[in-house]
């Protein structure tokens, strides 16, 4: 066929002007323009092959141009051997000649070639789109929506007016990093896949119910609202396969903040902002695993940030005071010792330790505030000693916080000694721990304590989880039993009973004393006493004391 020159230039003029305003490549446009200028140039088929990577894409990339008459065996080999071994940085353009057709002249093969540049510019275009879309909404690890996707979205329905439909959840995998360790980062991000997955499934709309990840173990979720239990439940705890097999099963737990989106949301960032702050509570601030965000939460969030503000000046200003619980020896009701426990008393408000040592607790702050209180007791002892007083032997806590401090030993004695108080005065009370880390920074601290004659307790004995293994293995003085074992469980009456006589019993024959807490009623000393156990504290004889009224009951005590 005669080439004619002024058809083609049309052609082109008509396929370069919907080009620059062309999305995709599967466009209709697209596809016209292209059908026109093949049926100038005599082509059956053009086909486009990408051997490229994300990266090589993005750096520019090269170009191979194959003619091709229809059907050789040649072209069969040639297509094979690239699509199989695929590899190098480049895209080829297979154009194909329509049957029966003579061979390409010189002067269509140069513009053939024009049309390939054209189509690599087109095509590398909409792909570089692509791309860029991929790197900004993927998360390249897992290969699923990423924050930035959360956003769009979630954008997308507030300019629907459709948000209210929803509830967001920002979740955080429990000790995922164990997970890597035994399994490898790979298995770990096909187990976080699976576990992503499964979460889909609880949805009904994978359009429009999405599971994002920020990183790391974060992820966060948007789903119809009635979804919202299921969900819950999900994340508390859910088997995933580690093998092929799917024989071996870990169980991934999170934490999570959930946050019901109201209808008049108006931007993302507020529901990221919320679902972030939920989460924040439930890792660190509450014992559940979830929260909600509600005005409680803000209120709570902002005690919290008023705690931390404040404490660096009420320290200095001395706000915390020491109210001292006596400890009574149930076969003459006389007290024989007493635990110190801090207020903060702020613009005349006395306020409880449950809304600051948590807070402390989440930075180092918690064992300035522990050592200001030993030093005070030592402080008070002193004082009652000069006074000629008869001084009981008083416990203080120390967080877990002070463990990875390697002169805690020294310390604590130094505060001690400073004060001049003899260490048959001084018991600490410590809480079991869950690692080995700090399980060796517990023992090395008990058997320090021990050699320098201090007593050492351990703390809400039975909540734990180490609890055999902590009082086998060290030499503890006192074991506090847990409040808990005193309330009565629905849906086992008796089980709390018969766990805390076993717990008395395997104490005493251990050699270590046990003290009861939370002893309120004459009916709590009663089982007591029935269980041979003689030590107790509660609000049975006294709440927590200031140290003024305190100083009353060592003065009856001499009487
Ligand atoms: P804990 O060490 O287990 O202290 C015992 C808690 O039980 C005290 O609460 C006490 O007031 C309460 N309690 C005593 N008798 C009864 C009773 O008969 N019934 C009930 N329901 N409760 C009773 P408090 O003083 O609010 O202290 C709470 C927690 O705050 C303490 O629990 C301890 O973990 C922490 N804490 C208090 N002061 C300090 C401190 O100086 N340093 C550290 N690290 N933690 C402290
Ligand atoms: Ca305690
Ligand atoms: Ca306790």
């Amino acid at each position: 066929m005669e080439f004619n020159a002024t058809q083609y230039a049309e052609a082109i003029d008509d396929f370069l002007m919907k080009m620059e305003r062309l999305s995709g490549d599967d466009d209709p446009d697209c596809q016209t323009a292209i059908e026109k200028i093949g049926a100038l140039l005599r082509i059956a088929m053009v086909r486009v092959c990408f051997y490229m990577t994300p990266e090589s894409e993005l750096q520019g990339m090269g170009q191979d141009l194959c003619l091709y008459k229809n059907g050789t065996a040649d072209m069969e080999r040639f297509y094979h051997q690239r699509e199989t071994t695929g590899s190098g940085n480049v895209v080829i353009y297979y154009i194909h000649q329509r049957a029966g057709e003579p061979d390409w002249s010189q002067h269509e093969v140069e513009k053939l070639q024009v049309l390939a540049k054209m189509l690599f510019v087109y095509n590398g275009r909409s792909h570089i789109m692509k791309m860029i879309e991929y790197l900004l909404f993927y998360d390249r690890d897992l290969n699923i929506y990423n924050l930035s996707y959360f956003r769009k979205h979630a954008d997308k329905l507030i300019s629907l007016n459709r948000i209210g439909e929803f509830t967001a959840c920002y979740f955080d995998l429990n000790h995922f990093s164990t997970v890597n360790q035994q399994v490898g980062k790979e298995r770990g991000n096909q187990i976080m896949f699976s576990f992503v997955n499964r979460l889909y499934g609880l949805f009904s709309n994978p359009e429009e119910e999405l599971v994002c990840r920020i990183g790391g173990d974060n992820f966060i979720t948007i789903f119809y609202k009635e979804h919202t239990d299921k969900v819950m439940r999900f994340l508390e705890g859910t088997e995933i396969g580690i093998d092929d097999s799917l024989q071996t099963k870990v169980l991934i737990t999170a934490s999570a903040g959930f946050y019901a989106i109201p209808e008049n949301c108006r931007t993302s960032t507020d529901i990221v902002d919320r679902v972030s702050m939920a989460n924040n509570v439930a890792k660190n601030l509450t014992a559940e695993s979830s929260a909600f965000y509600n005005e409680e939460l803000l209120q709570h969030v902002n005690d919290i940030a008023l705690v931390q503000n404040l404490f660096p000046e009420a320290l200095k200003h001395e706000e915390f005071l020491v109210y001292y619980q006596p400890k009574v020896f149930l076969k003459n009701y006389e007290l024989i010792g007493a635990e110190a426990l801090c207020r903060w008393q702020h613009n005349d408000e006395i306020i409880q330790p449950g809304r600051f040592i948590p807070v402390l607790e989440q930075s180092k702050a918690i064992c300035a505030l522990d050592f200001y209180m030993l030093d005070h007791v030592c402080r008070d002892i002193r004082k009652w000693l000069d006074e000629g007083r008869r001084v009981v032997k008083v416990s203080v806590n120390l967080s877990r916080c002070h463990f990875g401090n390697p002169n805690l030993l020294n310390d604590i004695l130094e505060t001690i000694d400073k004060h001049d108080v003899p260490h048959k005065y001084i018991e600490i009370e410590l809480t079991e721990t869950t690692t080995d880390v700090s399980f060796k920074d517990l023992k090395d601290i008990v058997f320090g304590l021990q050699s320098h004659g201090i007593s050492t307790a351990v703390d809400d004995f039975g909540t734990g989880y180490s609890s055999l293994n902590l009082v086998r293995e060290l030499p503890w003085n006192i074991i506090k039993i847990d409040k808990s074992f005193l309330k009565k469980n629905e849906e086992a009456p008796e089980q709390n009973r018969v766990m805390l006589k076993h717990i008395i019993a395997m104490s005493q024959e251990m050699g270590i004393a046990p003290i009861v807490e939370g002893v309120e009623t004459i009916e709590h000393v009663k089982i007591l006493k029935e269980n041979n156990c003689f030590l107790a504290q509660g609000y049975c004889f006294d709440k927590p004391l200031p140290k003024n009224v305190f100083e009353n009951r060592l003065e009856q005590l001499m009487a």
